[in-house]
């Protein structure tokens, strides 16, 4: 039976912190004192309170979130938010939602809000291949746009935006799933913002969303119950039963990020110390290999790059995996490679990434 963990830079579900796999792992059989597993026990138990709580108190603390803001645990992944966003807050609006289309995640945004009402693109980069993120000045904001919705992390091109989008007045709301907690957040500065756990502080099925009370009143009327954030707001997320496991794992993550990194400003300087890595050995390869992303935007958590030589990368790959560095092929629409670093990849894995993408081209260039 093989044991052992290799290094993963899978893009999402993704590798998690290992102090919360074996926590995870311990717990599974019965939780400590309560002889029974998280997976078997009421939602409204005092053992699951207790949970729900931490893992809103982790979050709240760690991204120093205003008491005028919720957090809320839900299901759908981050691709359900594409809907109820438009949901909430387009549906009956006077004017079009604003959209900046940055990548393929974006795109999928801008096409479910499109069955709620008109949309406008404030940017478009699909015509340069997705490759970066506007500038300030680029951005067209209409005025009276109920909301401008953007993603701050391209997960499948490696394009992130460094600071957010200027959009004077207008609530802005991001899709934040590929680099949420990978550094510290203005919150007060968005009126909404979620992310899929799987990316970087999770399992997959339990999606996180905080909110400023004072938009969420801002909703349509008549929603459906299950899509209707002021009810998930005003039942703790306990409308219905929640992703038990899932919010669990959150707890746990969030605890390793407190107690073990100590917070946000040092999961990013590591989290740059990372990128950093990969990016020095595409610029020192001389073209052998050639990032993806234009350098301004390039991403801290996804890495994008294609061998100069297209006929060499599966044998890169292959090697890769014999050297049990795993999930490094390229999402299907771009190509090429991409090595993701969340959080919880460790700085030693990356070390060995980039050691072997020195290696292999000073074997093949
Ligand atoms: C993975 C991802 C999604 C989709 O998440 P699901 O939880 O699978 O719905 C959406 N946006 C971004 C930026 C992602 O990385």
């Amino acid at each position: 039976m093989m044991t052992e963990r290799i290094v993963n830079f899978s893009a999402g579900p993704a590798v998690l912190p290992e102090s919360a796999l074996k926590q995870a792992q311990r717990d599974l059989f019965a939780l400590p004192g309560v002889g029974m597993s998280v997976l078997e026990i009421s939602h409204r138990s005092k053992t699951f309170t207790a949970i729900i709580e931490e893992a809103e108190a982790n979050l709240r603390a760690l991204l120093q979130i205003p008491d005028s803001y919720h957090i809320l645990f839900l299901q759908g992944g981050a691709t359900l938010q594409f809907s109820m966003v438009p949901m909430n807050f387009l549906r009956g609006a006077a004017r079009p939602a604003t959209y900046i289309q940055s990548g393929s995640w974006g795109t999928k945004a801008v096409k479910e809000a499109k069955r709620e009402g008109d949309v406008v693109l404030a940017w478009d980069g699909k015509a340069q291949g997705f490759v970066r993120i506007p500038r300030s000045e680029e951005l067209t904001i209409p005025h009276g746009t109920p909301y401008v919705h953007f993603t701050s992390n391209e997960t499948i091109e490696g394009v992130e935006f460094d600071t957010e989008p200027a959009v004077g007045n207008v609530p802005l709301v991001c899709d934040a799933s590929s680099d949420f907690m990978s550094r510290p957040l203005p919150v007060e500065e968005y009126a909404l913002l979620y992310a899929g756990a799987q990316k970087n502080i999770g399992p997959a099925g339990a999606t996180v969303v905080i909110a400023r009370d004072e938009f969420l009143k801002q909703g349509a009327a008549n929603l459906h119950t299950m899509l209707d954030y002021r009810v998930m707001a005003a039942q703790k997320s306990l409308y219905n039963t929640p992703p038990v496991f899932g919010i669990y794992m959150i707890m746990l993550v969030t605890r390793w990020l407190r107690d073990e990194i100590g917070g946000l400003e040092n999961i990013e300087a590591q989290n740059r110390r990372k990128a950093a890595l990969l990016y020095d050995v595409i610029d020192g390869s001389h073209g052998f290999y050639r990032g993806h992303a234009d350098r301004e935007s390039r991403s801290v958590m996804n890495v994008t790059w294609r061998l100069g030589d297209e006929a060499l990368e599966t044998a890169f790959l292959e090697e890769a995996s014999r050297r049990k560095l795993s999930g490094l092929k390229g999402h299907r629409s771009v190509g090429g490679c991409r090595a993701s670093i969340y959080n919880a990849m460790p700085v030693a894995g990356v070390e060995t990434l980039a050691g072997y993408m020195t290696a292999f081209q000073q074997q093949h260039g």
